[in-house]
């Protein structure tokens, strides 16, 4: 090795010992005749000095350092004088008496500081991505991303999970998103799919006995950019044989509790995870990745709104829509323009506009309210009385506001639970220091789908319906509840998962339920209903999400944060170039033409 000892492992008790280090250049000091260089390796910064009077020639090397060259230096462990010392810095106790130096490399000026975190452009981070890796935050993360992965594979081993790669070249997967291709050159026409997930490999795992599967899985969806989307991410692709729901749901809350417990002590865990059922998530927080931080709990009223002589009200509910509210506590105080704000808020959410009735007064019961009291530009449609059972029935007080959205169901849950996070930080109820995990559970098996007039699989085909469902399947898809469930936290969802089919009949007729007709069922699903009739043991699993988990854990909001190498939001790679045009010769090899749209062709044309 070209060091004995990590930088940022030197402390006090290697003072006396001589050490050689290797490292970059982070920081450089000149006091007087003495230079002061803090170096950087992986583990961190060590202060080392560079006396001319003690060590002329490794001075005078010292003089041209310039920032993120490699140096190499040796020299002795000193305490460092008193009053120097730096209580912020783990090696702040000591600092290096440079005896020798030695330029291992020279680097051009960094195109943004590396020795900070300052705000840098994020193309420019990404096309030196490996500058940016090196800059403490980043490094960080990339290093608790490892340790979660080992964690993960230690905690599954001793559980006798087996870790087994599948194919990346593969026959399309539908898991509802666009596959990427890979044309073939030795079957020309043909195509190779990359897996949206290994899901039927896992499957057919377990018809191969394997019991307990895992992977540290990439998959790939050709999805339109969205914030938190990349083109490939990674998940815990987890499966196993002769398991119920609850066995599945236990085994990920213990692995999350042991992991974050290890490895993230100073997060306020709450366990154990509660197990909320979809229904019973979409009418208390209007979403089934609710944010379980804070109550802010919502309640129909459409019943109470019906009654009142406003408008919005009961056409709403005439037209089989809902009215639904939750109670923003104390905010009677917010000013017009404050108001103003959350309405706009709510449209930009998709909401028509939003009600609000503010109950002035001191905090206490509702019970004397008066129409003075009430604030609220619905106010002279509504009645003291309607506006007390209002508030008594989403638990308000005087002093707080009631927030209302009337509209259609799906549009009117999605628009409360926006505001109901927002309210939940500006009232600064989220700890951010606190990861609240809860499964929900209990899926429709089916969701409408409006455009293609046809029934998709809300989570994928594969998952089985409740056995006293399954007889609904030809006759009323919608009502059938599923063996599926998420795992959620701080309102991000970092897991699905199912009790899978495995009886090629049932599968069948799922499928038929998606419209698939058998000739599709067959050359897409020929292999896993054909195994499935070779004796496939009951088996379930799931897949939580390991990017999205990092999120969490390190509260960030840009996933390409927690990937060393992302694609931007566009799914370009500015490091490498890609995607890129390949040679005429690779598209002749693969017998592919290009026919490129109208406008794309004109880019290119500029382009050369
Ligand atoms: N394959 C599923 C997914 O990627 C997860 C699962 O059901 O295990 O969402």
């Amino acid at each position: 090795m070209l060091k004995t000892i990590s930088c940022g492992d030197l402390r006090a008790e290697h003072v006396g010992q001589q050490v050689t280090l290797a490292g970059w250049v982070h920081r450089r000091r000149d006091h007087g005749a003495l230079i002061f260089i803090d170096v950087r390796d992986r583990q961190g910064t060590v202060q080392v000095v560079f006396n001319p009077e003690t060590a002329q020639e490794a001075h005078a090397i010292a003089e041209s350092f310039r920032n993120e060259w490699v140096i190499q230096i040796k020299g002795e462990v000193m305490a460092r004088p008193e009053g120097s010392e730096n209580a912020d810095l783990p090696t702040g106790q000591v600092e290096i008496a440079v005896s020798s130096a030695t330029v291992l490399n020279e680097s051009k000026t960094p195109p943004f500081n590396v020795n900070d975190d300052s705000d840098v452009d994020e193309l420019l981070r990404l096309k030196y991505r490996y500058l940016d890796l090196r800059r403490a935050n980043m490094r960080d993360l990339i290093i608790l991303r490892h340790k979660v992965v080992k964690f993960i594979r230690d905690f599954l081993d001793e559980r006798d999970f087996l870790e087994i790669e599948t194919p990346i070249l593969i026959k399309s997967t539908p898991e509802g998103a666009r596959d990427y291709l890979v044309p073939s050159r030795l079957y020309p026409g043909q195509f190779y799919a990359l897996p949206q997930s290994p899901q039927q490999l896992k499957q057919l795992l377990m018809v191969a006995g394997i019991e307990k599967y895992f992977q540290i899985a990439r998959c790939f969806r050709d999805e339109d950019p969205r914030a938190d989307r990349q083109p490939e991410h990674t998940q815990l692709d987890l499966e196993m044989s002769f398991v119920e729901q609850e066995d599945v749901l236990q085994l990920i809350e213990d692995l999350y509790t042991a992991m974050i417990q290890t490895i993230m002590p100073e997060k306020k865990l709450t366990t154990p995870f509660p197990r909320l059922t979809y229904a019973d998530s979409i009418a208390r927080y209007g979403t089934d990745k609710p944010d379980l931080r804070f109550g802010l709990e919502m309640s129909d009223i459409s019943d109470m709104a019906s009654e009142t002589e406003f408008r919005v009200f009961t056409s709403t509910v005439e037209n089989g829509g809902i009215v639904k509210a939750f109670n923003a506590p104390g905010l009677a105080s917010y000013s017009r323009r404050q108001v103003d704000q959350l309405i706009d808020f709510a449209k930009l959410n998709g909401a028509m506009g939003l009600v609000t009735i503010a109950l002035n007064g001191e905090p206490g019961p509702v019970d004397d309210l008066t129409q003075e009291q009430i604030r609220s530009a619905a106010a002279r449609f509504l009645t003291v009385d309607q506006v007390k059972d209002i508030a008594k029935r989403v638990g308000a007080q005087m002093g707080d506001m009631l927030l209302i959205i009337a509209g259609p169901a799906k549009t009117t849950n999605f628009a409360l639970n926006a505001l109901r996070n927002e309210m939940g930080s500006r009232l600064e109820l989220a700890d951010p220091n606190e990861l609240n995990f809860c499964f929900v559970v209990d899926f429709p098996l089916f969701e409408y789908n409006d455009t293609t007039k046809r029934w998709d699989a809300m989570h994928h085909a594969f998952t089985s319906p409740k056995t006293e469902d399954e007889q609904y399947l030809e006759t009323d898809p919608g009502r059938i509840i599923a063996n599926c469930y998420d795992l959620v936290s701080n309102g991000v969802e970092l897991a699905s998962g199912s009790i899978r089919i495995h009886t090629a009949d049932l599968q069948e007729r799922v499928f038929a339920v998606l419209g698939y007709t058998k000739e599709q069922v067959r050359q897409r699903f020929g292999q896993l209903l054909t195994a499935f009739e070779y004796g496939a043991p009951p088996h379930g699993g799931i897949a939580p999400g390991i990017d999205r988990l990092i999120m969490v854990l390190t509260g960030r909001d840009n996933i390409r944060d927690v990937i060393a190498f992302p694609k931007t939001q566009n799914a370009l790679d500015p490091l490498f170039g890609a995607p890129d045009v390949v040679d005429q010769e690779q598209l002749d090899e693969l017998h592919l033409t290009i026919n490129m749209p109208e406008p794309a062709k004109a880019e290119a044309g500029t382009d050369g």
